[in-house]
């Protein structure tokens, strides 16, 4: 055991479901917590169990949620010693992290260098290389030059993803599939990147046709220690976002398993990182690619969490403020099957939001059910942020189990009157790919919503 005293009194830079979650955390260590909100969000639930909030501006995200002087002035105004940056928003800022720890604040998060390298695919894959995962085939570094474009695709061979250095949320990645169309998606991918991050660095990766997205958990405290909590499989997406997760992959022989969580956790020893990270794989005919790293918390961490029985924001917590983590890599025990349900408020078949009032809200019980949820009976869902409202988690001894157990709980779930993703989930429960857990990235899109659309109309 550590003697480091944990934090006096926690802000949360953040909103929705994720501040809830930091702040149970938080209440369940004893800790104090303040929560900061938009105009917008005055009714929020985490603005409510909260023991202070503080409003720092209007609904608009870059006025409020993004806004660093108005977080840190609530900071200090309110005497908090650590901030959570949540997810989202100013999670994987490496300039706010650095701003934070210059007030003598605790970020409680990696290092800003970490931050800073990750949040670059480019530097990223660069380090991910150096610290041994294997990487998709590629560019070394930016492309720069349709010339050099052309050379490196004819060496990775077509098709070819050309995607934005500082891409995020499925933006700027354009595919080429011949010579023909690489010069119109080299340039189209350069000025979605401009627009979108206000950068136009792109690097060129071989672009895989039927990959899944398997993602590992990793966990590195101040004194050395290294671990991994499995691997999450995320290939339920639509434009690149993550709709449905499950814990433990359902493709995944155990070796595989203990290999990619070995390499994951050796990987962020070599970096040195510190504290909760998520390395993101593509995953196709028995190989793993590194795409990415998370240096934050992750929207599916609770599968990761029925699985183990660890409160991963309550160890995040404990190793910022400079404990050792609590367990060591032997001591974690996988246990049965999680799957978690994205509920977004958003019209099922296009996707598009739908805020609105809560008249009716029934959450689901029984055995192997969690809800993560901001929405309560008269609660006005604002329609500035993310559609994400709740999250369905469920649990059993099982993957059949834990299917069996979905569909109880889907079918009791009652939030009306704004469209959610509840319909959707149930569809996809009673789906044979699903069932059998045979799909990849491509499968939501290309597979099961056309012949949802066509048998739904
Ligand atoms: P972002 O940070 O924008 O989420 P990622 O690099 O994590 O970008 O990629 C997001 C998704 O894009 C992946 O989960 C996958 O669906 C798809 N993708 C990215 N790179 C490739 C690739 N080389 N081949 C095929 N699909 C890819």
């Amino acid at each position: 055991m550590s003697n480091k005293k944990l934090f006096k009194k926690i802000l949360i830079a953040n909103r929705g479901d994720v501040a809830l979650r930091i702040l149970r955390a938080a209440k369940d260590l004893k800790i104090p917590t303040v929560s900061i909100h938009s105009s917008a969000d005055n009714d929020s639930m985490h603005v409510k169990l909260a023991d202070e909030s503080v409003c720092i501006g209007p609904a608009k995200s870059s006025d409020s949620y993004l806004n660093m002087q108005a977080i840190i002035s609530a900071a200090l105004v309110t005497g908090a010693d650590a901030i959570h940056p949540g997810v989202g928003f100013l999670s994987e800022n490496a300039d706010f992290a650095e701003i934070v720890n210059a007030h003598e604040i605790n970020f409680i998060g990696p290092s800003p260098e970490h931050i800073k390298t990750m949040g670059d695919k480019v530097s990223a894959k660069i380090a991910a290389e150096k610290a041994g995962l294997p990487l998709v085939p590629g560019s070394k570094g930016s492309i720069s030059s349709l010339n050099k474009a052309e050379e490196e695709a004819l060496k990775i061979g077509f098709p070819v993803i050309i995607k934005a250095a500082a891409g995020g949320g499925g933006r700027g990645m354009k595919v080429a599939n011949s010579m023909e169309n690489l010069s119109e998606a080299f340039s189209s991918a350069r000025s979605e990147a401009k627009a979108a991050f206000g950068d136009d660095t792109v690097y060129l990766e071989k672009y895989l046709k039927n990959p899944r997205h398997i993602e590992v958990q990793v966990f590195a405290d101040s004194h050395g220690n290294v671990v991994h909590l499995g691997e999450r499989e995320c290939s339920i997406q639509r434009r690149h976002q993550k709709l449905l997760e499950e814990c433990p992959s359902p493709i995944l022989s155990q070796s595989e398993r203990e290999k990619i969580g070995k390499l994951s956790a050796n990987a962020a020893k070599n970096l040195g990182y510190l504290g909760l990270g998520t390395i993101e794989y593509l995953y196709e005919n028995n190989e793993f690619f590194f795409i990415e790293m998370n240096t934050r918390l992750q929207v599916e961490h609770p599968i990761t969490e029925m699985v183990t029985g660890l409160d991963l924001v309550c160890e995040q917590i404990k190793i910022a403020s400079g404990q050792k983590l609590s367990f060591k890599q032997n001591d974690i025990v996988f246990n049965g099957h999680a799957i978690e349900f994205r509920i977004n408020a958003e019209n099922p078949n296009n996707f598009l939001p739908s805020p609105g009032k809560i008249k009716t809200f029934h959450p689901p019980g029984g055995p192997g059910v969690r809800v993560d949820s901001i929405v309560y009976q008269g609660y006005q869902i604002p329609p500035y942020y993310d559609s994400l409202i709740s999250k369905l988690i469920v649990f059993g001894s099982d993957r059949k189990n834990c299917l069996s157990r979905s569909e109880r709980a889907l079918d009791e779930f009652i939030i009306e009157p704004i469209d959610t993703s509840i319909e959707l989930h149930k569809k996809l429960l009673r789906n044979k790919d699903i069932i059998n857990g045979a799909y990849s990235i491509k499968w939501l899109e290309e597979i099961f919503l056309p012949t949802l659309n066509k048998t739904y109309g």
